[in-house]
C-alpha cells in the first residue's frame, strides 16, 4: 500500500471507530465504511476533509452526507431488507451508492442535477463499481427496474412518496427522511402483504428532495 493510501486507510479506520461510539454496530455496514475510500468521492482540494465527522458541500448547493447519516440509513436497510435491488434517490457524490454496492446490492441510483450525476457516474465506473446512473427526478422513482427490495431516498421528502411506495417489493422496505426544510424524521416504510408499515426514527438534515412528488424547486 502506498504512503497516503495507508494514511487515508488509517484516517478509514477512526472513522469507523466514531460511527461504533455513536451505536452504529452492524458489521457488515462497519467493513463497508472500512472498504470504500471515501476521500475518492471529494473534489481534490477537499481530500482533506473526507474523514471529518460532517457533511460537505459537493457543489450546486448539494452535500455528501455525514458519515453517520449514511451508516444509520444503511443500518436500516441492512437490518431489514439484508440483500436484493435497491434504489437509490439522490446519487450526489456517488458515495452512498458505492457503500450500498459494497454490501453486495444491485444497486440503481437516481440523481436530478445533471453535472453531479455525470461526475458520479464517471467516477462509479473508474472504480468499477455496478451501480447504474440516472439523470432525472428520482421521486417518480424507476419503473423499468421495478420493484425493488430497498429504496434509500438521501434527500429530505415532505411526505411519504407514493410512486417509490408503489415500487416497492412485496417486504421491500424505504429508508426516506421526512419533514419540513430544515429537520427531517427517518422514517422506514415496509410492505407487508400489501400494507405499508412505518417506523420512526431520529431526526436529521437533509437537502431538499426536489420534483413532481417532492418539493417544489421555487421554494428554495
Ligand atoms: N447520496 C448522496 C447524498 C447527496 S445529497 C451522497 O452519498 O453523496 C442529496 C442529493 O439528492 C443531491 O445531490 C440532490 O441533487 C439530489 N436530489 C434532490 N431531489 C432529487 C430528485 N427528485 N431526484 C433525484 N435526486 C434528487
Amino acid at each position: 500500500m502506498k504512503e497516503a493510501e495507508k494514511l487515508h486507510y488509517i484516517k478509514r479506520r477512526e472513522m469507523v471507530e466514531t460511527l461504533k461510539r455513536y451505536g452504529i454496530a452492524n458489521r457488515r455496514v462497519l467493513d463497508a465504511f472500512l472498504e470504500v475510500p471515501r476521500h475518492l468521492f471529494f473534489e481534490s482540494e477537499a481530500v482533506a476533509c473526507a474523514y471529518n465527522d460532517g457533511a460537505y458541500p459537493i457543489g450546486f448547493g448539494q452535500t455528501i452526507s455525514q458519515p453517520y447519516t449514511v451508516a444509520f440509513m444503511t443500518t436500516l436497510l441492512v437490518e431489514r431488507c439484508p440483500s436484493g435491488k435497491v434504489l437509490e434517490i439522490g446519487t450526489g457524490s456517488g458515495y452512498q451508492a458505492a457503500i450500498l454496492d459494497a454490501l453486495g446490492y444491485s444497486v440503481f441510483s437516481i440523481e436530478r442535477i445533471f453535472e453531479l450525476h455525470e461526475r458520479a457516474k464517471k467516477l462509479i465506473s473508474k472504480l468499477g463499481l455496478h451501480v447504474v446512473c440516472r439523470h432525472g427526478d428520482g421521486t417518480l422513482g424507476w419503473m423499468e427496474h421495478a420493484p425493488f427490495d430497498g429504496i434509500v431516498v438521501t434527500a429530505g421528502a415532505p411526505g411519504e412518496p407514493e410512486s417509490l411506495m408503489r415500487q416497492l417489493a412485496e417486504r421491500g422496505c424505504m429508508i426516506v427522511p421526512i419533514g419540513g426544510n430544515g429537520s427531517q424524521q427517518m422514517t422506514v416504510i415496509q410492505r407487508e402483504e400489501g400494507v405499508f408499515k412505518k417506523e420512526l426514527f431520529e431526526y436529521f438534515t437533509f437537502v431538499p428532495l426536489i420534483g413532481r412528488e417532492g418539493w417544489d424547486d421555487t421554494v428554495f
